[in-house]
């Protein structure tokens, strides 16, 4: 069968390979790839920064955003047939106390591996194998959009996360800011929006871009930092109860610090560059947090609850606004043509493989 692999410390590696094709092992479901997702880490990874191969083997299939159907499964699991997303991190080796509880996004060693990422191949390819436990059944009338399950996660787990922290008060959150409009930026607007909170995206692109008519028709309101410095926000939109920081950009972590209101939270939802010396008075930082109670947390990957939570929200997602998710995907190309599409416009939202 035919793959999209890298050699992982490469530049430049991407190659569509003949590979051995899947011999799903006892108690595996083995699954027809539909589509396949690319975001900066397959980039990355791409570009040789990132990225590890199985043991081995001297490439590495990429990708982790995925969409297939079941062709076959171990009895009592999965039907043929049916639609399904798989998560992407498996337990470590020394199963650390939450990969023992399923909780893989939170293991403790740094061991995991991850598909398509870190020692596992990923879903680049015509078929694959896995275990039950990590694939996810998505409904038929998912078809069109559900290749968005996986970076729809990284939202489902920072809000599960933020309202299971602030059970720690009476907590009843009116006002969200998403900074950054990337795919996770705006599927993370696009939740908060579903759980009613009122959604400010902050990003770069100028107001009026097609990032910002397309979140408008979904209620979230678009400032570009042209217009609104960060720092301002509070000032414009009044009090701020939870700030999502998703732009990958080191200079924006102070300013969305800064802006969080009484009892607010700040999720850090973004890997950003080492070696970024920024100013931050931390003085007046620390007596911000504590005088407010406010809080920071980071957060990466998600479970498998998450990957149920996020097949949830875009079914509600499909059901208010009928086909809005689905222009999320803004660009389709044949799998063979993976290096053409790893070349983004600064347009594009999300570019999806097609491998059916
Ligand atoms: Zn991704
Ligand atoms: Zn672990």
């Amino acid at each position: 069968m035919q793959a999209v692999t890298v050699t992982p410390g490469e530049r430049d590696s991407l190659r569509i390979l003949d590979i051995p094709d899947v011999q799903g092992s006892d108690g595996q479901v083995v699954v027809r790839v539909l589509q396949g997702g690319l975001c900066g880490t397959d980039a990355e990874i791409t570009s040789g920064l990132y990225g590890e191969a199985p043991a081995g083997s001297r490439y590495l299939v990429l990708g982790h955003e995925n969409l297939g159907v079941v062709e076959s499964a171990p009895a009592g699991s999965l039907s043929a047939g049916d639609l399904v997303v798989s998560t992407v991190r498996r337990p470590c080796p020394e199963a650390c106390l939450p990969c023992q509880s399923g909780e893989n996004d939170m293991c403790l060693t740094g061991h995991y591996r991850e598909r398509g990422i870190q020692a596992l191949h990923g879903f680049m390819s015509e078929r694959y194998a896995e275990d039950p436990r990590y694939v996810v059944p998505v409904p038929a009338s998912l078809r069109g959009v559900a290749v968005l399950v996986e970076p729809m996660t990284v939202a489902q787990k920072a809000l599960e996360q933020t309202f299971r922290i602030q059970g720690r008060m009476s907590w009843a959150p009116r006002q969200a800011v998403v900074l950054g409009a990337g795919p996770v930026g705006i599927l993370a607007a696009a939740a908060m929006r579903i759980r009613g909170l009122e959604v400010t995206v902050v990003s770069r692109e100028p107001e009026g871009s097609t990032r910002d008519a397309l979140l408008r028709e979904a209620g979230i309101r678009y400032l570009s930092t042209t217009s609104a410095p960060i720092a301002d926000l509070p000032r414009r939109l009044g009090a701020i109860d939870i700030v999502l920081e998703a732009t990958g950009a080191a200079a924006v972590i102070a300013p969305a610090l800064g802006i969080l209101g009484r009892d607010g939270v700040c999720v850090l939802a973004s890997v950003t560059e080492v070696g970024r010396q920024g100013e931050i008075d931390l003085g007046a930082w620390n007596r911000q947090m504590v005088l407010g109670n406010r809080l920071v947390f980071g957060t990466v990957n998600a479970g498998r609850r998450h990957f149920e939570a996020a097949v949830r929200d875009l079914a509600v997602a499909e059901e208010r606004r009928p086909g809005w998710m689905e222009r999320l995907i803004n660009r389709r190309l044949p799998f063979t043509e993976a290096a053409r599409a790893l070349v983004r416009a600064p347009e594009d939202i999300k570019t999806v493989l097609d491998f059916g």
